[in-house]
């Protein structure tokens, strides 16, 4: 995945402060240096995830809201995730982080649009810290509750000040504009029918004033588009490009119910796409043209999207359902698996704004993935790189900024089974009410 996407065998990676700071056959690293062997083992970026909602790892099959569409399926949820605070935000966003990592995951987003009880975006922050990964928390928001005619209870919602004062606090407080940051803050209302079209403005003012990025859902179904018909009068790429939300510093999350105009948009105005194909069959939402999307230049890459909407959050697997879900639709040649394993490794880096991740290059970050292809899964190759998305469900190493996150298919940075036992008592004390 380097410029000129060179596929080596039998090649070095040197990594010196966590930095790629050689590539080839034969490198002599310096005496100290640790030797890790990838013989039988393909190497690869760390993968990128565009799209989370990690808190919602708690809340995985919930009965309910396993068949329903996405405003129903809303519904049933909200009352749930009413009840989190602090402890449940913290708990869920390292399980989530911990699959992530361990589906060879090194950078992932996170779009948080809710904070009851107390709960804050740095709950989220200190979990990534945590397990390793480097993060991009999104602070997401919600304001029209349903006496106002929206969808959330009201015990969800915040005011429009308090929200952009606490975008204000947490970028001020955790954003890190430099190359090999590790925590990037963006700002993200939930979708522009859960806050007003001043706050939706607001919002992109102030990440411009700030220099971070911005996230939100659009056009996710047939539903979202006529919604956005009815009370805007206009489709949703309309509204975002009234609103401030194209350009190349605003990634949209779904994006299944774009048009040509809106793709052409997207492309004109380099606006990022975080394309979540298991959600969007999950949820019945539809395919979104992805093919299309790359052919006129928009900028997209993948996204797990919340475990409400997933049950799953392994991001190789998210690339193979990527893969399937176009030649679903569009055919056997309409997208390859190097073109998937491109969306899920420099596709994602580009829409986060990232070109010193999400690829193998002299002078990249350090993020790096080893897949163990000598199991029974890879077998009878005749070619592992297109078998790594129909191959392991998890990588035998990780690396972030040059730091060892996974070691033999083990976390290493955190005690993953105390983890899971903390979940699932949390899940227990939410399921009975
Ligand atoms: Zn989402």
């Amino acid at each position: 995945m380097d410029d000129a996407r060179r596929e080596l065998a039998g090649a070095d990676v040197l990594i010196e402060h966590g930095v790629i700071t050689g590539i080839g056959p034969d490198l002599h690293p310096h005496e100290a240096a640790e030797v890790v062997h990838a013989a039988g083992c393909i190497v690869t970026p760390g993968l990128v995830n565009t799209h989370h909602h990690l808190y919602q790892t708690l809340t995985r099959a919930v009965p309910g809201a396993q068949d329903a569409l996405l405003f129903g399926w809303l519904k049933t949820l909200y009352p749930i995730w009413s009840r989190f605070g602090p402890e449940e935000m913290r708990v869920s966003a390292l399980t989530g982080l911990a699959e992530l990592a361990l589906s060879g995951c090194t950078l992932s987003s996170d779009h948080l649009y809710l904070f009851p009880n107390g709960a804050r975006l740095e709950d989220t922050i200190d979990a990534a810290v945590e397990v390793g990964l480097r993060f991009h928390p999104t602070r997401g928001a919600m304001s029209i509750g349903e006496s106002d005619g929206g969808l959330p209870p009201d015990a969800l919602v915040e005011t429009e000040k308090h929200i952009l004062d606490d975008c204000i606090r947490v970028i001020d407080g955790f954003h890190d504009p430099i190359e090999g940051a590790m925590v990037r803050v963006g700002v993200a209302p939930c979708s522009p029918f859960s806050v007003s079209r001043e706050l939706m403005r607001d919002a992109a003012l102030l990440a411009r004033d700030k220099g971070v990025r911005l996230h939100t859902h659009l056009a996710e179904n047939d539903e979202d588009v006529a919604d956005s018909l009815s009370q805007f009068g206009c489709r949703p790429g309309q509204y975002a490009e009234d609103l401030g939300w194209t350009g190349d510093d605003v990634w949209h999350a779904h994006c299944v119910k774009l048009d040509e105009d809106e793709i052409d948009l997207f492309a004109r105005t380099r606006t990022g796409v975080a394309h979540c194909p298991c959600s969007n069959c999950r949820l019945g939402s539809g395919i979104a043209p992805i093919r299309a999307m790359r052919e006129a230049g928009v900028p997209v890459g993948l996204g797990v999207d919340g475990s409400g909407s997933n049950d799953s959050g392994n991001l190789i697997g998210e690339a193979r359902q990527a893969m399937l879900l176009q030649r679903a639709s569009g055919g056997a040649d309409a997208m390859s698996a190097r073109a998937a394993l491109e969306i899920a490794t420099r596709g994602g880096a580009e829409v986060l704004g990232r070109d010193d991740c999400g690829r193998i290059g002299v002078g990249k970050r350090a993020d790096i993935a080893v897949w163990d292809v000598s199991g029974v899964e890879a077998a009878g190759s005749w070619d592992r790189v297109a078998l790594l998305l129909a191959g392991p469900r998890r990588v035998r190493d990780l690396f972030v900024e040059g730091r060892q996150v996974v070691r033999d298919g083990q976390l290493v940075t955190i005690d993953l089974p105390r983890v899971l036992e903390r979940q699932r008592d949390l899940a227990e004390r939410l399921a009975a009410g």
